[in-house]
């Protein structure tokens, strides 16, 4: 940061209020966490300045041999944490891997279905304001009235829409995710399977979450989430599938130019850091946490979508409360309790006001936060739901766990 300082100030001064707003505040947006100093380090690398359209062995730019090293590093471990055959791990976020295997399996025109984003899918799963949903015929499956997906309606809807592709995987979806069945609906009606493990990457790589690998045609994820990497995505399947639809060429040059060297090397380190046995308890962990925080919250009166998680997230029902998912955002904000508003099935607000909240427990685990202390922030957000009044007592309860767990820039 000095050197940053040097030259600019002004930047130097934003970092560093973001790095206090990071350490004063609990993070619980769901796809956010707390990056290593070695992730972070080889984000801040020599690598930037590199070059390397292409892949390992093939470029079209001299000098690539510590690169291409990096590259196959990166490539071996997630092969190795995801039991898999192929990895491509060039994506410079988990839209562009999304968009990759678009362009690599579909035509412009083709139907896909995937997870309604009022329900907890993602933007590039078909919504019409994204590619997805303006180059394909989207149509989209959701929740039943318990917060669960329900197996025998995406059949129907499947069956009704004949897709070339169905997408499982989501943004706000806190129960576990049956591939198998999503399987065994694509197969019956002729379509591919691509799984979006973006947010449960971690927990897939931990063991905490069953594997999309036996049963999706390609599975893409982001690194950020609870995988806990530099931002960026990769694309995994088997090898026939990787020779048959050419993700590589989708990827470069099909829609991205030279990759980010300097984020391969993060993304490979955070493998390594994935593939430790200590990963496994960060992943039992996460989840542990997510079960404190949901019995916390539930206990304390707040509804829950589904009922409670199976995974690293939640999504809050405000419906009762009287309050929208904005105005809890702002309110938690207020205490130094980070998170994001989110639609819930069936949201009678807009997709700018909601009527929940999405809280994950990624990022204060890797803080190293506990289950009692989940039950603290539970207390502080039911207060907060209580009344403005108790503001001051949840910032408190904050300022007790943040001073507990200081992070260091
Ligand atoms: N897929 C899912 C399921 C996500 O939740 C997200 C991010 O929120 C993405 C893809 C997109 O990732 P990125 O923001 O890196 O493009």
């Amino acid at each position: 940061i000095e050197e940053v300082r040097k030259v600019d100030p002004e930047i130097a001064n934003l970092i560093e209020a973001e790095t206090q707003r990071q350490n004063s505040h609990i993070e619980l947006i769901a796809s956010e966490n707390w990056v290593s100093k070695a992730v972070m380090a080889a984000m801040g690398s020599t690598l930037t300045n590199k070059y390397a359209e292409g892949y390992p062995g093939k470029r079209y730019y001299g000098g690539c041999g510590c690169v291409d090293e990096v590259e196959t590093l990166a490539i071996e471990r997630a092969k190795a944490l995801f039991h898999c055959e192929y990895v491509n791990v060039q994506p410079h976020s988990g839209a562009q891997a999304n968009m990759a295997v678009f362009y690599a399996m579909l035509k412009p025109g083709d139907t896909i279905l995937g997870m309604n984003l009022a329900h907890g899918g993602h933007l590039t799963h078909g919504s019409p304001a994204n590619m997805s949903g303006a180059y394909f015929k989207a149509v989209s499956y959701g929740v039943n009235d318990e917060g669960y997906i329900d197996y025998n309606k995406v059949l129907e809807i499947a069956k009704e829409c004949r897709p070339r592709l169905i997408v499982a995987g989501a943004s706000a979806y806190a129960r576990t995710i049956d591939f198998k069945k999503f399987r065994e609906i694509a197969d019956e009606v002729g379509a591919y399977l691509m799984v979006d493990m973006a947010h449960i990457a971690g927990l897939v790589a931990g063991g905490q979450h069953p594997s999309p690998i036996p049963y999706a045609d390609v599975v893409t994820t982001t690194t950020h989430k609870t995988l806990r990497g530099p931002r960026g995505g990769m694309i995994l399947s088997s090898a026939e599938n990787a020779k048959k639809f050419n993700f590589n060429k989708a990827i470069f040059p099909g829609i991205q130019g030279g990759p980010l060297m300097h984020v391969i090397a993060a993304k490979a380190v955070c493998l390594k850091e994935a593939l430790e046995p200590e990963f496994k308890v960060y992943a039992e962990n996460v989840v542990k946490n997510a079960q404190a925080l949901s019995q916390g919250l539930l206990k304390r009166g707040v509804k829950l979508v589904s009922g409670g998680t199976d995974n690293h997230l939640m999504l809050v029902d405000l419906v009762d409360k009287g309050v929208t998912g904005k105005e809890m955002e702002n309110l938690l904000d207020e205490v130094n309790i980070t998170c994001n508003k989110n639609a819930i099935p069936n949201d009678p607000q807009s997709p700018f006001v909601t009527s929940g909240v999405r809280l994950g427990t990624a990022a204060v685990t890797s803080r190293g936060m506990n289950e009692s202390d989940m039950d603290q922030i539970a207390e502080a957000i039911a207060l907060v739901l209580d009344g403005r009044e108790n503001a001051e007592r949840a910032r408190e309860i904050v300022k007790s766990l943040t001073d507990r767990y200081p992070l260091v820039g």
